[in-house]
């Protein structure tokens, strides 16, 4: 078990740097987030101790669990939807919130971080296939749920992120394109954005192509979900 996800750890590595190669992109480099969501701390600790930091989680009860028993100095991306009641708990013990996409929210977790840390990293989950039953802004919306989250004393706004459509490779490519023009245009709007956060087992790899800045990796790293 242990063996195999180390395994299989270093040849995911191994692939974005052949990816960034083969698209002549070798300076520049993409943060893999190991997505541990259903797999034991046991897990996260190989990756610890093989030296990787960032990891993502998507439900707030299951990471208390985890986080408690596991080192200090892991990066926490929270990547899944965020109910009222634990903006605090994640306020205080995350690093990154990557799928902001209600005013309410945003508001809450600014005001419960504490002004002993730094500001919480968060990116914009934009809707970008439309799909109702996809959480995040509409892109219209983006510029200015974006000026309102800038307001906010610590949030720290870093970019976007999306979860593209179950869908065929040029839908996600056209996915994937819309975001890094929305990433681009807001930039050029004066947003000081440097994340690009999208991209998972499936399609990682189209990610970098598009400017990912970060892929988000669950079950090609730690195995299929029950
Ligand atoms: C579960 C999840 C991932 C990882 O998905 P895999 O297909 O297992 O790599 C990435 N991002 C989000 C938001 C997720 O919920």
């Amino acid at each position: 078990m242990n063996d195999s996800l180390q395994k299989r750890y270093d040849e995911l590595q191994n692939a974005i740097q052949n990816t960034l190669h083969s698209f002549n992109n070798d300076q520049r480099s993409v943060n893999l987030i190991a997505v541990s969501k259903t797999f034991p701390a046991d897990d996260i600790k190989i990756l610890y101790d093989l030296g990787h930091r960032d990891f993502g989680e998507n439900y707030i009860q299951e990471w208390i669990g985890k986080y408690q028993s596991l080192p200090e100095d892991i990066i926490w991306h929270i990547i899944g939807d965020i109910q009222s009641n634990k903006t605090r708990i994640v306020a205080e013990n995350a690093d990154w919130v990557h799928t902001l996409s209600r005013i309410k929210i945003a508001e809450r977790l600014s005001e419960a971080r504490p002004s002993h840390l730094p500001k919480l990293n968060v990116c914009i989950e934009v809707n970008i296939s439309g799909e109702t039953q996809k959480h995040g802004i509409h892109p219209d919306e983006l510029i200015d749920f974006a000026k309102h989250v800038q307001n906010l004393p610590q949030l720290n706004l870093r970019g976007l992120m999306c979860i593209t459509a179950n869908a065929d490779e040029i839908t996600v490519r056209n996915q994937m394109q819309a975001m890094q023009n929305l990433f681009n245009n807001m930039i050029n709007n004066g947003f000081n954005l440097d994340t690009l956060s999208m991209g998972m087992s499936n399609d990682w790899k189209f990610a970098i192509e598009y400017g990912a800045t970060h892929i988000r990796v669950g079950s090609a790293l730690f195995g299929s979900r029950k």
